[in-house]
C-alpha cells in the first residue's frame, strides 16, 4: 500500500510499504480522508513528541477493511472515524479518568502509524460509527473533540460573553460550540481578513483584526484558539472579575509569558488549559451528523498523498486555507 512517510524533519515521501495484518481486537481501515493539523505541523519539523520515521494523520475515516480476531462490534464495510489516542486503561492517570494523560499514551498519526496511507490499522474501541456521514465530516472528530474538551473545561454559561483569539479551523469551532451553548456575544480576534470574514458567517457579534479593539475586564471568557504567546499574555486583561482564561491553542514549547499575580488576585481569575480530549468523540460525532455544528465548509483544499508538502505549506502560507484534507485513497 502507499503510505506517506517522514524520514526525518522536513523530508517526506509517498512510499510502498506492506500492508498490515489485523492484530486480534483490532482492524484496518481504507482512510477515505484525513485532516491535516498543527500537530502535523509540528511532527514534520521535528517539535513534537513520537521518534522517526512516521506516517502522520490522527484526524481520519474511512471504511473498515478487514477485522482481527475477537472484533465484535464492527464489522467490514462499516464507516468509522478513528479517536487517535490510545490509552492504556491501567495506569494511575487512567484509572482516575485522565486517560489524556496516559502513562502508556500512543497514538496513530503520532507514535504508531497514522491516516495518511491507503489502510491504517486501529483497535476496535477506537472507533466511532460516522452512519451515512461523508468522511471529511467524519475526519473532524478529533479536533472538534479537543474544542468540545476545551469549552466543557471553561465552564462556559448561557448568556456569557466570550472573546476568542483566532479563527483556523479550531477557532471557528469553537465559536460555533459556543454559540450552540448559549453565549449571548463572542468577539473574534483574527488579523486574517478572510478567516474573520468566516467567524462573521458563523455568528460572531464583533469581529476585530487586533486585540486593542477588545474592551478590558469585560469578557465572562477569554479563550486562546492560536497558541501565540503574545496573545496568550494579554488575554487576562481581557476578562471581567471572576472571569475564566482558557488557554487552548497550542503554544510552542520553552516559550514564557509574564503574568501579574496581583491582576490573577485582584479579579480573582480561572486560568485553565485543554489537553487533547477526554471521552469527547461521541459528542463530536452526534454533533456533526445531527448537523448542529457545520464542519463540511471549512475544508478548502482536497490533496492526494503525493501532495502532502503542497498542504504544509498552503498551511504555512495562512491566506486562504482552512483545513486540508488528504484523500489517500483519491
Ligand atoms: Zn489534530
Ligand atoms: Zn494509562
Amino acid at each position: 500500500m502507499k503510505a506517506l512517510v517522514i524520514e526525518r524533519p522536513g523530508a517526506s515521501g509517498v512510499k510502498v510499504i506492506a500492508e498490515a495484518k489485523p492484530a486480534p481486537g483490532w482492524v484496518i481501515i481504507r482512510v477515505m480522508a484525513c485532516g491535516v493539523c498543527g500537530t502535523d505541523l509540528h511532527i514534520f519539523q521535528g517539535e513534537y513528541l513520537g521518534g522517526f520515521p512516521i506516517t502522520p494523520g490522527h484526524e481520519l475515516a474511512g471504511v473498515i477493511e478487514a477485522v482481527g480476531p475477537g472484533v465484535e462490534r464492527f464489522a467490514v464495510g462499516d464507516r468509522v472515524a478513528v479517536e487517535p489516542n490510545i490509552p492504556c486503561n491501567n495506569c494511575e492517570a487512567c484509572l482516575h479518568n485522565r486517560q489524556n494523560f496516559c502513562e502508556n499514551w500512543k497514538a496513530i498519526g503520532v507514535t504508531l502509524p497514522g491516516g495518511m496511507a491507503e489502510l491504517v490499522a486501529s483497535p476496535e474501541n477506537a472507533l466511532f460509527s460516522i452512519g451515512k456521514l461523508p468522511f471529511e465530516e467524519g475526519a473532524f472528530m478529533e479536533p472538534l473533540s479537543c474544542v468540545i474538551h476545551g469549552v466543557e473545561r471553561a465552564r462556559v454559561r448561557i448568556g456569557d460573553r466570550v472573546a476568542l483569539f483566532g479563527a483556523g479551523p479550531i477557532g471557528i469551532m469553537m465559536l460555533r460550540l459556543l454559540l450552540l451553548q448559549g453565549v449571548s456575544d463572542v468577539t473574534v480576534v483574527e488579523r486574517n481578513a478572510h478567516r474573520l470574514a468566516i467567524a462573521r458567517a458563523s455568528g460572531a457579534a464583533r469581529c476585530v483584526a487586533a486585540s486593542e479593539e477588545l474592551r478590558p475586564d469585560f469578557y465572562d471568557v477569554v479563550a486562546d484558539a492560536t497558541g501565540a504567546p503574545a496573545l496568550e499574555e494579554l488575554a487576562p486583561s481581557f476578562a471581567r472579575p471572576g472571569g475564566t482564561v482558557l488557554l487552548f491553542g497550542v503554544p510552542p514549547a520553552g516559550k514564557s509569558i509574564r503574568l501579574e499575580p496581583f491582576a490573577f488576585f485582584r479579579k480573582g481569575l480561572t486560568l485553565l488549559s485543554s489537553y487533547t480530549s477526554l471521552r469527547n468523540s461521541y459528542q463530536a460525532v452526534s454533533l456533526i451528523a445531527s448537523g448542529r455544528l457545520e464542519v463540511a465548509d471549512l475544508v478548502t483544499h482536497r490533496l492526494p498523498l503525493e501532495r502532502f508538502a503542497e498542504g504544509i505549506e498552503a498551511i504555512q502560507a495562512g491566506a486562504e486555507v482552512m483545513k486540508v484534507m488528504m484523500l489517500p485513497n483519491g
